[in-house]
């Protein structure tokens, strides 16, 4: 049966789907933190693979401890500044205190970038972490350097928004071994299901949209993308 893996998922979400507008699949995904509160939630989310960390948002409040022995990635952690622009310096600061801990821990980190190219890639260049960036939604240029710095590029629903042709054109040329298909539940649903809650299966529709798109077949863009994510993730049944 075919495998498709979500590498993005918080929860509360659904499991389960709700039409039955594609075929049934194997699913491996993992839960991703990014505050006390989704951290908590993936840890109890039923995955031997788990992100956790701090946030952009997450600058004033308490950041108690996190137990790091047996996660997959440090995440979500990464600037934002279409929300918060005014609060560049301390998120810089944030997230250049969270990729040095993955680095420090060997894991690999779940970036999070809007309207913050620049910094994220200073950023990256001064702490070198590994890892994804998740739901990317940059143009060309960007991505290029984030491949250049060896990071694997993650597509969420976005890729399939009408007005998201820059991404469409990343998604083209990322090589096959650095690409990635995830869904942000319990956000960004995809095309044909945009506009309700995501759910971790509609991992479907992204990923059959990114192997029509770059011209190969759903059964090997899967193959290709689960064996990317399980390399990039330390699995904590490992
Ligand atoms: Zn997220």
């Amino acid at each position: 049966m075919l495998t498709l893996f979500d590498t993005h998922a918080h929860f509360p979400s659904e499991l389960g789907r709700e039409s039955s507008d594609f075929p049934p699949f194997e699913l491996e995904f993992m839960a991703v933190g990014g505050s006390q509160e989704l951290n908590a939630s993936a840890l109890a989310a039923s995955t031997p693979y788990k992100a956790l960390g701090y946030d952009r948002d997450q600058l004033d409040s308490d950041r108690a401890p996190i137990d790091y022995a047996n996660i997959s990635a440090v995440g979500e952690i990464g600037l934002d500044y279409h929300y918060s622009p005014e609060t560049r310096t301390r998120q810089i600061a944030l997230f250049e205190e969270q990729l040095q801990l993955a680095c420090d821990l060997g894991k690999p980190v779940v970036v999070h970038t809007r309207e913050a190219d620049d910094d994220t890639l200073g950023c990256l260049r001064n702490v070198r972490a590994r890892g994804i960036i998740h739901s990317f939604t940059g143009g060309p240029d960007f991505c290029r350097s984030l491949l250049d710095l060896g990071f694997m590029i993650s597509y969420s629903g976005i890729v399939t928004f009408c007005a998201a042709d820059n991404v469409r054109e990343t998604a083209r040329f990322v090589p096959d071994d650095r690409i990635l298909t995830e869904t942000d539940s319990p956000y960004l649903a995809p095309v044909p299901l945009r506009g309700k809650p995501n759910r971790p299966e509609y991992v479907y529709h992204v990923a059959k949209f990114l192997a029509d798109l770059r011209g190969t077949s759903l059964e090997a863009f899967a193959a290709i993308t689960v064996r990317n994510a399980r390399h990039t993730l330390c699995s904590s049944q490992s």
